[in-house]
């Protein structure tokens, strides 16, 4: 046998400067199983009527589904009032942000998103050979005047979470329009709403009005949050026909399952499970957070959130890691992001109201505190 001299497959370079996206955890490092408070899923499950449409498409599995997801893309435009031409459906919106990227950037552009923001931005630019510009946030809240001042020609894709990803800060409707005005015409705008549902209903409109009046605003959402789907990778956006057109050339073929197309079907009927979902979260929210004001004396602050999560800070002397660590052991994963530049936080997804009773007697345990 003669020594292997032929050269191995040579990945492009910017691949390598890519960091593989880091899921939230579901084990502790002893192998024990967690409730996962990590990933921002809905604790309260899936709706009934999404869960019988699961269990109706099982008989389905020997064929494709819908190229086009037809259907789905109708109820989406009738329900949104939208129209279902300015429609696609993607494998969880994760697919959509990657097509927007690689669709209008690579080498030699730049995509420009804020500092702690949703971590598939980075790899979005990267993977298309784009340059990533990441803008500073004022109180870890995107800031549309930072983010103005750092488009330069080469900016080809903003990237704008709202609520953020993993801050839960929102920019209101009026914000959102300004970063808009303020951008070129052919600079593209992705408002990524994975958790607008869970704002109040009358701000929620502010993507889809610059979408549908403007050719350089794409929305994506998901069934992953607020539907409870996030296991049948189901996402969609919308925007002007020309960009819908770009995304549909270089999309896979039959992205979303035959599961997955009718449960999303099922799940934006069950508005009731929304408004359930929409409401628990946020008093549960507002209770954590006020339990986390409590131990304020011992440095623990919360970041305000509109979003399924709340981003916890340890600057005093019980630290985030300690945090983590206790949590695994009371049986919790949240998420430590010191990568992301949070080394003294936790994203706490809001669970259930005994999940997060426990979380917070956990935390005040800690604290030196009665539980
Ligand atoms: N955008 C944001 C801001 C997110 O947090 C997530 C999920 N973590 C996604 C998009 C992607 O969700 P999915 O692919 O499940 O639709």
């Amino acid at each position: 046998m003669t020594a292997r001299t032929k050269p191995a497959p040579a990945p492009k370079p910017y691949i390598l400067g890519i960091h593989a996206y880091v899921p939230g955890k579901a084990t502790a490092s002893d192998g024990r199983a967690l409730v996962k408070l990590s990933a921002n899923e809905n604790p309260l499950g899936t709706s009934a009527a999404a869960l019988a449409a699961l269990e109706a498409a099982r008989g389905e599995a020997a064929g494709y589904p819908d190229p086009d997801a037809n259907a789905l893309r109708a109820a989406l435009a009738e329900h949104h009032a939208l129209d279902a031409e300015r429609i696609v459906c993607g494998t969880g919106s994760d697919e959509l942000l990657n097509l927007a990227a690689q669709g209008f950037a690579g080498a030699g552009d730049e995509v420009l998103f804020s500092r702690h923001s949703f971590a598939v931005y980075d790899i979005a630019a990267r993977r298309c050979g784009a340059s990533v510009v990441e803008v500073p946030d004022t109180d870890f809240t995107a800031d549309v005047d930072a983010m103005l001042a750092a488009v330069t020609e080469r900016t080809r894709v903003v990237f704008l979470a709202n609520p953020n990803n993993p801050t839960g800060t929102w920019l209101a409707p009026a914000e959102v329009e300004r970063l808009h005005a303020g951008l070129p015409s052919d600079v593209l705008l992705v408002v990524d709403e994975a958790y607008a549902e869970y704002c109040a209903p009358e701000v929620q409109r502010v993507g889809f009005d610059l979408a549908a009046a403007h050719d350089n605003v794409l929305v994506t959402r998901t069934f992953s949050k607020i539907h409870g789907l996030a296991a049948e990778r189901v996402g969609w956006a919308t925007g002007a026909p020309a960009l819908i057109d770009v995304l549909n050339r270089i999309r896979g073929p039959f992205n979303v399952t035959v599961s997955g197309q009718k449960a999303a079907l099922a799940a934006l009927g069950d508005t009731d499970f929304v408004e359930h979902s929409r409401s628990h979260n946020s008093a549960t929210r507002a209770r954590f957070a006020e339990a986390m004001a409590a131990l304020g004396n011992h440095g623990i602050s919360t970041v305000p959130s509109e979003a399924n999560f709340v981003l916890v800070r340890f600057e005093g002397e019980v630290k985030a890691e300690a945090a983590l660590d206790a949590l695994a052991e009371a049986g919790y994963a949240v998420r430590h992001l010191p990568g992301q530049g949070l080394g003294d936080a936790l994203r706490i997804t809001i669970g259930t109201s005994e999940d997060m009773a426990k979380v917070t007697a956990t935390l005040r345990t800690l604290c030196g505190e009665a539980a």
